[in-house]
């Protein structure tokens, strides 16, 4: 079926959006979170922590030897579940944050949101505010224009390698790998990686921004189901901005808030200073959508509006939908006291599992060709592999037995002492030789357990196993 020109048109261009400054409250508490969170994010590969048998560094993930290194926390291969953990707490606490107050998660703490203040700071800085950088925009090509241009590019380009290579000095020696990165000696990984995290950080806070918000974090997607009626959102307060006649600019007898409430009129004056400083854009006073990230940055704008005239704050506010109708915010409900108990159970149960972490642990894996073999002087054989973890820093000399299947011996073959180095494993063949049991016949149960010094504690660690008696091929 044919259809008309106008119809088939369905893609929109980009806008580009020139955010105006803003000083306030919640600007501050997201210079404050950005600094924290830069200053974390850049100091700690070069943070030294004594180590007894890996590189005295704080934080590294130690691909290469599947370590890795969190201050004191040494998370080993079999540790991996900590991972889902924290996946499970960052999701709960995604639910439960989202619940309450809405986007907050986008507007103050994502790399996104973090990253784009950044370029958009650097834009302010080398280009003028707002008004200028929409004149050198819209300019013909100029000496300036080009200067300006040139100098914000290397300057994001700067910041971008900054964020790459910050990021592969987590994956090693961080001192070692800045040596060799600059005179052409990291491995090739380091430079992929660098080059990788690099384009991606200039493309994403340089040139798509706001559209990596709207179109590409799938969290923009699902987070309507996480809102309710109670749920804090930015709202513009539309009972109080725009009355029973609308909103309207300050004019002749609209000066006051006297005057314009004779005239049915609401406190917006339609300045247009809360859509100027919005990061993706939008205008709030046409209620939420789905581009807003919840920054806060058209509270402080209006609030400054509201400031200069003197009169009350809040115009735009982090509010519910049943506050801006009339109503009371209720966020003890049972959605949230849920999220809420199972993030504090996610949370108790990491830092107990954490807390408690064996420096020793055990696999063992019964030899099942054959189950078991008859010796000529009558005992009965059976063959386990045994893997051992040392998951301490220091070189471990193991003692193992048996328990719960007396009188029986265990043969290592020439393995007189089991010695593990700092953070590694050893697999061992071991016999176990018993004699028939009376009245035991089938799979009896017994442990291997293992005990070593470590320091001046001693450690011990014991793992169920199988013996099978004669007559049980099951
Ligand atoms: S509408 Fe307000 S809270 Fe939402 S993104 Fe824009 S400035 Fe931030
Ligand atoms: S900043 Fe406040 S007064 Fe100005 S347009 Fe926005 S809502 Fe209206």
């Amino acid at each position: 079926m044919a259809k008309n020109a106008e119809e088939l048109i369905l893609f929109e261009g980009r806008v580009p959006i020139y955010p105006r400054s803003v000083q306030g409250r919640f600007r501050t508490i997201k210079w404050s979170i950005l600094l924290f969170a830069y200053s974390v994010y850049f100091i700690l590969p070069w943070v030294r922590w004594q180590r007894e048998s890996a590189v005295d560094q704080a934080v590294m993930f130690d691909i290469q030897d599947r370590i890795f290194y969190l201050f004191s926390v040494i998370v080993n291969p079999q540790d991996i579940f900590w991972l889902a953990a924290v996946l499970m707490i960052a999701a709960f606490l995604l639910f439960f944050v989202t619940g309450i107050a809405g986007r907050a998660f986008c507007g103050y703490f994502c790399f996104q949101t973090l990253w784009t203040d950044v370029y958009i700071l650097v834009e302010h800085l080398v280009q003028g505010e707002r008004p200028a950088r929409i004149r050198l925009a819209k300019s013909a090509w100029s000496t300036e224009w080009i200067l300006k241009k040139a100098v914000t590019h290397l300057l994001w380009l700067l910041v971008a390698f900054a964020t790459g290579l910050t990021f592969t000095l987590y994956w090693g020696d961080a001192y070692e790998l800045f040596g060799q990165f600059f005179s052409g000696t990291a491995p090739f990984p380091a430079y992929a990686t660098t080059l990788f995290l690099s384009l991606s950080t200039y493309v994403m806070a340089g040139l798509a921004r706001e559209q990596v918000c709207t179109y590409m974090c799938p969290y923009a997607r699902f987070q309507s189901i996480m809102f309710d009626k109670d749920t804090l959102i930015v709202a513009y307060d539309e009972k109080r901005g725009e009355a029973e006649a609308g909103r309207a600019k300050l004019g002749k007898d609209l000066k006051t808030q006297d005057e314009r409430h004779a005239s049915n009129v609401g406190d917006c004056i339609d300045c247009g200073f809360c859509v100027q400083v919005c990061p993706t854009g939008i205008d709030i006073r046409d209620g939420l959508q789905m581009s807003c990230i919840s920054c806060a940055l058209c509270v402080d704008a209006c609030d400054t509006i509201m400031d200069k005239l003197g009169w009350q704050r809040g115009l735009i506010r982090y509010a519910s939908e049943n506050e801006l109708e009339g109503g009371e915010t209720h966020l003890l409900k049972l959605k949230n006291i849920g999220y809420g108990l199972v993030l504090i159970a996610a949370i108790a149960g990491l830092v107990w599992s954490v807390a408690t972490k064996s420096q020793l642990s055990m696999a063992v894996t019964q030899v099942r060709n054959p189950l078991y073999v008859m010796l000529s002087d009558g005992q009965l054989q059976n063959s386990y592999d045994i893997k051992l973890n040392n998951k301490s820093e220091k070189t471990v000399v193991m003692q193992m037995r048996l328990e719960g299947l007396p009188g029986a011996v265990m043969d290592m073959g020439k393995i007189k002492s089991i010695k593990i180095g700092p953070l590694s494993s050893v697999n061992v063949f071991v016999r176990v030789k018993s004699k028939p049991l009376q009245g035991k016949s089938g799979q009896i149960p017994f442990r291997f357990v293992v005990e070593t010094d470590i320091g001046d504690e001693t450690v011990t660690e014991s793992k169920k196993a199988l013996f099978t008696m004669r007559g049980d091929r099951k």
